[in-house]
């Protein structure tokens, strides 16, 4: 069965698509789309040849070469005239997803759909989204195995559109609808970050201080008051 995470990732492609999943490797999500029927054609890009021969063999078994492309390739060079609507990126760290969209940006012709899966790092995706108009419509969060994952959905738009002036920097680091919903996992995500920092914080003062842990100390409490804000803010 595939694992709620990526479940979660294919609830979000508009039935019908054509999906680019890049970073693919057993081609698990493609796959699953295609056998239930929600998209029409995928490209599955992986970089690695490890992971890509597992996608290549996924495919096969699943007798699904006709709807699916395994390509072997960085990032959306894979992406050829495919006429994809919806690109899924899911399971790496968000300055990886961030670092394949810049890179990969002439391959984008803005009327996709972005369905992007950070494991941690999430922050570093939402100031790119920014940066290059596309506007986050969607956030999701979920736990599975002791592992908190968050789901990022974007469109060409309004970029700034979910952002608070006031709480911006909240609202980057913790996602404005996560922050608003404030779910299960959103606190528990939160908490144990908390808990981290505040640790990270008895180590510094545990030694002498210089410049730089003076000034890691200050952005860890600044971190700390904006989260415990977030969390013990009652509805
Ligand atoms: N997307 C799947 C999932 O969410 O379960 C697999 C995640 S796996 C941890 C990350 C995969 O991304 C690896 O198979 C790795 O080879 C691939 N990858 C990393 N950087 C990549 C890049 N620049 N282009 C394509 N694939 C990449």
């Amino acid at each position: 069965a595939l694992s709620d995470r990526l479940r979660a990732v294919a609830l979000e492609i508009p039935i019908g698509s054509k999906i680019a999943d890049i970073g693919s490797d057993h081609a698990y999500l493609p796959c699953f789309a295609a056998l239930q029927g929600l998209i029409s054609y995928a490209v599955a890009g992986e970089v690695n040849e490890g992971p890509f021969q597992s996608a290549k063999n996924q495919v096969e078994k699943l007798n699904l070469n006709d709807r699916i492309k395994v390509r072997k390739g960085n990032g959306l060079e894979v992406i050829e005239k495919d006429e994809i609507n919806v690109i899924t990126i899911a399971g790496m760290g968000g300055p990886l997803i961030s670092e394949i969209l810049e890179a990969g940006k002439d391959k984008l012709n803005g009327k996709e759909r972005l369905i992007l899966q950070p494991n941690i790092g999430a922050k570093s995706i939402r100031l790119w989204l920014i940066e290059n108009g596309w506007e986050l419509i969607k956030e999701h969060i979920l736990e599975e195995d002791q592992k908190i994952y968050e789901i990022l959905v974007a469109e060409k738009g309004n970029p700034h559109a979910p952002y608070s002036n006031e709480e911006r920097e909240a609202d980057l680091l913790l996602g404005p609808f996560l922050k608003k919903e404030k779910n299960e996992a959103f606190q528990k995500k939160w908490k144990h970050e908390l808990l981290k920092w505040k640790k990270i914080i008895r180590q510094i003062d545990q030694k002498a201080q210089n410049e730089d842990t003076v000034e890691k100390r200050k952005d860890l409490m600044n971190k700390i008051q904006m989260v415990e804000e977030v969390l013990n803010d009652e509805i």
